[in-house]
């Protein structure tokens, strides 16, 4: 089946009886039509009616080498620079949709599976129908255009404790029961954002310890988002009603969910790694999932960066703050970091290699710096617009206000140096929605732990980063006798 239009999106979204649950009530059926799904599902039809706009065709697919149809470029399985080059390019086009302000477009988990499938003889080792079932449904979701989300983690319950030590050991989502036919699980994972997605990937926590009573926690596997005992406990929406007031919040409202399995069954065919501690530990890496992940990650944060410094410089022209030296070293700031992200990014393109598994795969040593550095550097980013916007995101009337009688004060008041008033508070609003929402802070948090813990990713850093050539080069210097 060639990629799927928004249409088909849309209702394949609301044929599916998922359970959600939001504000104390369970939803089943017309999920598109609550009102904190509505507009993100619209928001969603859009990017993949990009893929069906004659004008972008190429750019955004490529023919399925099995059935001749188009299918999405981020199932590509990159084997040259410029299939990186291609799958890159189509990334960016659906990051700059939303300004970056999107962790779940497909892409992003379209390319951990692609890269898993490519690695299938990592799993053929541990049994050979776990290799047969990764290639399986890389193939089905790439051929039926499916939307993925993942849930990676454990409830945060006691953290000094593994899963098996809780007070339950089945808060942490376990495998109960083993079949023929598959498994029954039974907990929970502690996060999936985007539960309007077609499937779910269960892959292994962090870290699992290889004691035998852990073993029941090592899995990975897919299924489809309805299926039976399966449950979406969603957060408090951040979405707005009004494009006018939160330009960011009203399309852009991905949300996140605590995910219940209720004994489910996993259907054998759907499992990729059974009771493995050693491989579940290495899945992304071995496989370097963790790399194509990371080009899509990268990308999608420089569409961020370069939307954030448009809305930065705008407010500064705006409120005539230009020629004030910390304002420039602020901006500058902004400025250097996309610069340098950009700079990271095609150096890993640039000296990508075939991998073992016969795959093109950017250089990881930088995508690495770059996703360990941006949440570090984002909240940065994001206290910038709070000193530079000052009181003026602050004071900025609703769209209300701009109905009423009040608005010829609005209209002299709320001016900026050569702006109008309304054309100022839509800018001012949509900088609020990065610098101070609920939504922006939800950006900003997701940005510092998305990827992981960022204070356990810099302990990998160091020590997956090998210094033994700058120590030798020091050992050298002290025994130069000259
Ligand atoms: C907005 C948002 C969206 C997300 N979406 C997803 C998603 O779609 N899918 C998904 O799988 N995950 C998702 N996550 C979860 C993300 O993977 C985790 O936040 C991240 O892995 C950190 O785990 P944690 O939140 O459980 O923090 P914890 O592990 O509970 O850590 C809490 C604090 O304790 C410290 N700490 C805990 N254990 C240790 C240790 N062993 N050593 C050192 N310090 C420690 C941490 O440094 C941190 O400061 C999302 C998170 C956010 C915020």
């Amino acid at each position: 089946m060639p990629v799927r239009n928004g249409r088909k999106y849309l209702d394949d979204l609301d044929r599916t009886r998922r359970e959600v649950w939001i504000g104390g009530r369970k939803i089943t059926t017309g999920i598109t039509e609550h009102p904190a799904f509505r507009q993100m599902a619209v928001t969603m039809s859009k990017l993949y009616d990009m893929q069906c706009d004659p004008e972008l065709e190429d750019e955004m697919t490529y023919v399925s080498p099995s059935t001749g149809d188009r299918v999405g470029m981020s199932f590509l399985q990159p084997v040259t620079r410029e299939d990186l080059l291609r799958r890159r390019r189509m990334m960016k086009r659906w990051a700059d949709y939303s300004g970056g302000m999107l962790g779940r477009t497909p892409d992003y988990l379209n390319s951990d599976i692609m890269a898993m499938a490519s690695a299938s003889r990592f799993f053929s080792l541990a049994d050979p129908s776990f290799g047969e079932n990764i290639v399986n449904y890389y193939t089905y979701v790439r051929e039926n255009d499916l939307l993925m989300t993942h849930t990676l983690i454990n409830p945060q319950t006691n953290r000094s404790a593994p899963p098996s030590k809780q007070k339950d050991p089945f808060i942490a989502a376990r495998i109960v029961e083993k079949r023929r036919d598959g498994i029954v699980v039974r907990g929970a994972r502690m996060l999936a954002t985007f539960p309007l997605a077609d499937e779910i990937i269960v892959f292994p926590s962090t870290v699992i310890k290889s004691g035998p009573e852990d073993l029941p926690y090592s899995m990975a596997f897919a299924i489809p988002v309805d299926s039976p005992g399966l449950k979406f406990l969603c957060r408090e929406p951040f979405c707005s009603d009004s494009r006018f007031d939160h330009p960011l919040a009203y399309g852009f409202e991905e949300m996140d969910a605590v995910v219940v399995f209720d004994d489910v069954f996993v259907p054998r065919e759907r499992i990729f790694l059974l009771e493995d501690a050693e491989r579940a530990n290495v899945l992304h890496e071995r496989t370097d999932a963790v790399v194509h992940m990371s080009h899509q990650v990268v990308t999608r944060e420089i569409a961020k960066t370069e939307f954030i410094l448009g809305v930065v410089s705008l407010m500064v022209e705006t409120i005539g703050i230009g020629q004030f030296q910390h304002v420039q070293e602020k901006v500058a700031r902004i400025e250097m970091i996309l610069e340098s992200l950009r700079a990271l990014l095609i150096a890993s393109e640039q000296e990508a290699e075939l991998n073992s598994w016969g795959i093109m795969t950017p250089r990881f040593k930088y995508l690495n710096v770059a996703r360990n550095v941006y949440p570090r550097l984002y909240p940065s980013i994001r206290e910038t617009l709070q000193q530079l916007g000052a009181s003026g995101l602050m004071a900025m009337p609703s769209s209300a206000d701009m109905e009423s009688e009040i608005r010829h004060y609005i209209d002299t008041y709320y001016q900026g140096k050569n702006s109008g008033a309304e054309e100022r508070i839509r800018l001012f609003k949509l900088a609020w929605d990065i610098a101070g929402s609920s939504f922006g802070s939800r950006q900003e948090m997701y940005e510092r732990f998305f990827f992981g813990d960022p204070v356990r990713m810099a302990s990998a850093f160091y020590s997956w980063y090998d210094t033994s050539h700058f120590r030798k080069m020091v050992s050298d210097f002290l025994d130069r006798e000259d």
